[in-house]
């Protein structure tokens, strides 16, 4: 029995590990990070696809910055659970996600 390595990422707005498969990545481009379909160059970060509240600007912007409204409108408009109302503010994460690998 061969135990495949499935690749996680971490989602940079609740800091939790998935498979890659769960996560939607956002791209470094050079006018800003932004939802790009297509050849995965550059540098990524990742959201998971499930969790509206994971889209919330927010939550985003320690890791994208300026970027932050436009990403996560473009996610709620791009995803299908489309319900980013809920956000919850966990003191935990938002203590977890202090420290940006940007
Ligand atoms: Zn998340």
């Amino acid at each position: 029995m061969t135990k495949h390595h499935v690749p996680e990422r971490t989602c940079i707005a609740c800091r939790r590990k998935r498979p890659q498969a769960e996560l939607t990545r956002v791209t470094r481009t050079p006018q800003g990070w932004a939802l790009v379909q297509g050849p995965r160059s550059g540098r990524g970060a990742y959201v998971c696809s499930d969790s509206p509240a994971c889209w919330a600007e927010k939550r985003l912007r320690r890791a994208l910055g300026a970027s932050a409204p436009e990403v996560s409108e473009r996610l709620t408009l791009a995803l299908p659970a489309g319900e980013a109302t809920h956000i919850s503010n966990d003191p935990r994460s938002r203590r977890a996600i202090g420290g940006t690998n940007v």
